[in-house]
């Protein structure tokens, strides 16, 4: 039997602050769904799985919040004909099947590129870069898909 004396949580926090917190827990849940994902999801994608866990939250919410990741450089996007997002922002390349459409992460695959980071060149320094490679995924290659 439960006490009579517990405090009810209903009452707490003050409607700002939970408004707030919402907001603040809402863009955590979505760059947490892009950390565990490789899939390198479009952001039609990200607001359809975010849905299964958040059934209120809009799309408009959702694509605003990946901007804001991607402003904020916690997530990559990556220029395909429609934007895919990525929440590992490790130096990685990128490898994109022309056929399927699918995105790999390709990790330690250019070592010696770390070295365009930081380099001077005539028209300004690098600060960051990002390198995708196309062609055709071995599945597609060997016809399993
Ligand atoms: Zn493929
Ligand atoms: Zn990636």
């Amino acid at each position: 039997m439960k006490t009579a004396f517990s405090s009810s949580p209903s009452l707490y926090p003050p409607l700002a602050e939970s408004v707030m917190e919402r907001n603040t827990s809402q863009k955590e849940i979505i760059l947490d769904y892009l950390r565990r994902v490789t899939s390198h999801p479009s952001a039609e994608k990200v607001y359809l799985d975010v849905k299964n866990k958040l059934p209120r939250i809009s799309r408009g919410t959702v694509y605003r919040n990946l901007k804001i990741l991607k402003e904020k450089g916690k997530v990559l996007e990556i220029p395909t004909d429609v934007s895919r997002y990525d929440g590992n922002i490790s130096n990685h390349a990128h490898f994109i099947c022309q056929e399927c459409g699918k995105i790999f992460d390709l990790f330690d695959f250019c070592d010696d590129c770390k070295i365009l980071k930081n380099k001077k060149t005539k028209v300004g320094k690098i600060n960051k870069y990002q390198m995708y490679f196309y062609g055709q995924c071995s599945k597609c290659k060997n016809g399993r898909n």
